[in-house]
């Protein structure tokens, strides 16, 4: 028994066709430290006339990390903003009391493989003023034939440059051929792994493509046996103490905020999210709350 978890990935429609692979929150797991949402979409190749369109809509109470590998992707925030991210950068939306934006292709019929993930703010945050970064350069370096990028964190000497409000570690191993590495992990942390392409044996058991394996804490380092064309996320974290609840995209501490932020979206009232210039109407609206309201 080495305590790994095996996490399948259930599909998720973005909508309009736009299917993805979802690994967090699961049954088995919810979160990886304050990491609590794992989107991995393609890598796709859209037909002609085809990309990824994702329409005006809020969040609140946690910060959406894109981790671009392949295409072209523009985002347009209610702050104004306008940013196209390219692979090998991060975009990073601190959401707190309200956001909203859109997510386009640049080019339809491009090919897009990404990591779109949420980060849970905690209690003292979830109301800070919303933000966004883009990060189009971040800490690399080569390691036993392997290419690692730091996304998020500490990593020996390395820190990555996206804020964060608690403890975490984002890194990225991608490698060309075959190779054999041990990564240093910190014990207090807890740890979730995801190749997103290729795979790889971590203590004597094989993970696919899209197989999330959760180590849970205590570890100090962890052997990996990468084969050939294979990139494989770690994520970190210390465990996040505080009860959150999710719903739609919304992450809040109690019920009564997450219903008050759909209620607010659903107004159209701009005060709270604002709004994105030339969203041309594509707003995105949220199913009914899952439990009973007054
Ligand atoms: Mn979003």
């Amino acid at each position: 028994m080495n305590g790994i978890v095996r996490i399948s990935s259930r599909d998720a429609d973005l909508g309009d066709g736009m299917l993805v692979r979802r690994l967090l929150p699961s049954r088995l797991q919810r979160m990886v430290g304050a990491w609590c949402f794992l989107d991995h979409a393609g890598p796709v190749d859209f037909p002609a006339g085809k990309g990824m369109h994702v329409g005006a809509h809020p969040h609140v109470g946690l910060q959406t990390f894109t981790w671009l590998i392949e295409g072209e992707v523009m985002h347009r925030d209610s702050l104004g903003n306008e940013q196209l991210i390219r692979p090998g950068q991060v975009n990073l939306m601190t959401a707190g009391r309200g956001i909203v934006h859109t997510e386009d292709s640049v080019a339809d019929g491009q090919r897009l493989h990404a990591a779109q993930l949420w980060i849970a703010l905690p209690p003292e945050a979830e109301d800070c003023p919303p933000d966004f970064a883009h990060h189009p350069v971040l800490p690399q370096w080569q390691a036993h034939g392997a290419q690692l990028t730091l996304l998020a964190g500490t990593y020996g000497r390395a820190t990555a440059p996206t804020r964060l409000f608690s403890p975490l570690l984002g890194l990225d191993v991608a490698s060309d051929g075959a190779t054999a590495l041990k990564l240093e992990l910190d014990p207090d942390f807890e740890y979730g792994l995801l190749p997103l392409c290729g795979d790889l044996t971590l203590a004597g058991e094989h993970f696919h493509t899209d197989e999330f394996a959760y180590l849970g804490q205590g570890r100090r380092e962890l052997p990996l046996a990468l084969n050939a064309r294979t990139r494989v996320l770690l994520l970190g974290g210390r465990p996040f103490e505080q009860p959150i609840v999710m719903w739609w995209n919304f992450v809040g501490h109690s019920k009564a905020a997450i219903a008050a932020a759909q209620r607010e979206w659903e107004s159209g009232d701009g005060s709270r999210f604002g709004r994105v210039k030339h969203d041309e109407g594509r707003r995105l609206l949220a199913p009914p709350l899952p439990w009973a309201t007054r």
